[in-house]
């Protein structure tokens, strides 16, 4: 028995929601999608550079686009960090080099650094624990492109450039 005669057979039981280890193949995403566009909710992972790149992932895996736009309600990439040890953790000033990487935003107002001293609960590293950053991508419908309607104008408020906009030739 396979993953995907496997997942089959769990779909018979017809859970509401099913959590799903991994889409790594093709068949697999086919069930996986086959089972989101029938009512079931179902969560899985996947491994993608990008919360973007999970789309042209799926698609590689066979998907058709209009089976990934009706199915899919968000993609979450996370990366884990390294978290400052909170017995030692103090805080330092940032180098020019570091507030130069934030960009301009924090020019006016940089943001706390910290830094973990190095402890025995630590081991000194100044570390303990990871955090998740997480990037979160709710696909959204498009929307259709503006049209240009010859001889229309939107309303500034002045009906004589209204009037004149209507006479002009389409
Ligand atoms: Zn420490």
């Amino acid at each position: 028995m396979d993953f995907a005669t496997a997942l089959r057979a769990i779909l018979r039981q017809d859970p509401d929601v099913i959590l799903l280890g991994e889409v790594r193949d093709a068949e697999t995403a086919q069930v996986a999608f086959s089972a989101a566009m029938t009512g079931h909710l179902v969560f899985s992972t996947m491994h993608t550079n990008s919360t973007v790149e999970t789309l042209a992932r799926l698609y590689d895996l066979g998907l058709k686009p209009t089976v990934i736009a009706s199915a899919l309600e968000a993609v979450i990439s996370q990366r884990l960090v390294r978290r400052i040890c909170p017995r030692c953790r103090e805080s330092v000033a940032p180098s020019d080099d570091q507030l130069r990487m934030l960009g301009p935003v924090f020019s006016d107002a940089p943001p706390q650094f910290c830094h973990g001293r190095g402890c025995p609960d630590c081991n000194g590293t100044g570390y303990a624990g990871r955090l998740p950053i997480c990037e979160i991508f709710p696909p959204t419908p498009i929307r259709p492109a503006p049209r240009y309607f010859p001889g229309f104008v939107f309303s500034t408020g002045s009906s004589s450039r209204r009037a004149h906009s209507e006479k002009e030739p389409s």
